[in-house]
């Protein structure tokens, strides 16, 4: 049952949803009914044993229904074999189809409807019995027809709306029998009325309040829901938040260091190469000093969207290594892999054709890039990986900027 509200999950997200609660919880709702969507939420989260309730119950109450032939045998005998052939060849049958219509998917709609059709059946054969006997017993024999209200609206608890008609279309049915009995006398009809419209209106309020308060509880179930995933959600937000770089939104240095220890571990295991770049831009400061921090932030922004959009596969990552460093590793990448990826990113932000001036080697913002690769398996170590790449890094800025360089001890020749 639960599925029916992950399945709904999105809609439960919505602010509006969860106002729409409240409102109800505070402003009421009219006849025990919600508004539209929230009602179907409502009734599709109980169907299953609300079907399995009448079923059971439309089963056992048919049980006792022809239990009562006994009790027509004594109390009416001139019309017991009308009420047999009525009882065990009309109504039980047309009871087991409503029973078998409840558990049919397509049906599934009126389920309400047709465990209020059992409970009006067996109450119109007893109102047909009032009517054909001539046995003085007939004052007392109506009384079937409250156990059957009472089943119908507090045992079986069928909806508000369908026990109020089914309730008042039996009570009809009975002032228009009851005045037709000549056997009753006045007093007698008058009170069986007043009883019966009694158990109605009790009942009334009976099914009512009890399918209120399942409400109310629903209510407050889909609130605590809420905010099992309002909570779900910040958790994630957190730990987004926790390991991503506020500027630039890639993976931040604290994430780096744990994830390159991953991804040495698993490439080992796996024996396959592991490639890191270092990426810095070139005469940021001049940069920052020029342009202002601002433009500085503007700029490093624009080539960490650069980097996000360039680093595709799915354990590849970009990561903010410190200031306007950056550094992407590459797991199960060879170095060849590793400098075809590194040339385009050179190429992709020095395309980005940000201005910078005060540049000593373009009028661009352009890049050094520095490339290592190792195989951990081979018996080298994590420092040492980091450490070649930064020393690559170095000589491309040796170089003369706006370079890939690859280190040479790097295992495997371009
Ligand atoms: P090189 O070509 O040798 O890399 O020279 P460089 O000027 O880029 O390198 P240097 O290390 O001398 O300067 C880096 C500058 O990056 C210093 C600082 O002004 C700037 N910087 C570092 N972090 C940030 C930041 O978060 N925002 C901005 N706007 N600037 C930053
Ligand atoms: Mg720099
Ligand atoms: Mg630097």
């Amino acid at each position: 049952m639960d599925s029916d509200i992950e399945d709904r999950s999105e809609n439960i997200r919505a602010p509006e949803f969860e106002s729409r609660i409240y409102e109800c919880l505070d402003n009421g709702f009219k006849f025990n009914q919600f508004p539209h969507d929230l009602e179907q939420m409502y009734l599709n989260y109980h169907h299953k044993a609300r079907t399995k309730r009448f079923i059971w119950f439309g089963l056992i109450g048919l049980f006792f229904y022809n239990l009562f032939l006994i009790g027509d045998k004594t109390m009416l005998p001139d019309i017991f074999h009308e009420a047999l052939i009525t009882r065990v060849f009309v109504v039980t049958p047309l009871m087991i189809f409503s029973i078998i219509g409840m558990s049919i998917k397509k049906l599934s709609r009126f389920v309400d409807f047709l465990a209020g059709n059992i409970i009006f059946l067996a109450s119109a054969s007893i109102l047909y019995f009032l009517l054909i006997t001539n046995n003085p017993n007939v004052s007392n024999y109506h009384t079937g027809l409250i156990i059957l209200i009472v089943v119908g609206n507090i045992v079986m608890r069928i909806r508000f709306r369908y026990a109020v008609f089914f309730t008042l279309l039996i009570l009809f049915f009975f002032i228009l029998t009851v005045s037709h009995i000549e056997l009753m006398n006045q007093e007698t009809v008058n009170n069986s009325i007043m009883v019966l419209f009694t158990i109605v209106c009790f009942t009334l309020i009976g099914n009512y309040q009890i399918e209120h308060e399942n409400r109310l509880m629903y209510l407050n179930s889909l609130l605590r829901r809420i905010d099992a995933i309002k909570l779900e959600d910040s958790n994630k937000k957190l730990q987004q938040m926790s390991i991503t770089d506020g500027l630039t939104g890639l993976i931040n240095r604290r994430h780096f260091d744990v994830a390159i220890k991953n991804e040495w571990k698993n490439c080992c295991r796996s024996n396959t190469w592991l490639s890191l770049i270092f990426i810095d831009i070139d005469c940021f400061k001049n940069y920052n000093d020029n342009y202002g921090h601002q433009k500085g932030d503007d700029c490093l922004q624009q080539v960490a969207g650069q980097l996000k959009a360039t680093v595709n596969r799915p354990r590849d990552i970009a990561a903010r290594y410190g200031g306007e460093e950056f550094v992407i590793i590459l797991p199960e990448t060879d170095a060849q892999g590793a400098m075809t990826l590194a040339g385009k990113i050179g190429l992709s932000i020095e395309g980005l054709n940000i201005p910078h001036k005060f540049s000593m080697v373009a009028d661009v913002v352009t890049v050094s890039i520095g490339v290592a690769t190792m195989q951990p398996s081979g018996g080298g170590n994590l420092a040492q990986l980091i450490g070649l790449a930064d020393t690559a890094l170095y000589e491309a800025k040796n170089q003369g900027r706006n370079k890939t360089i690859l280190h040479p001890e790097s295992h495997r020749i371009v």
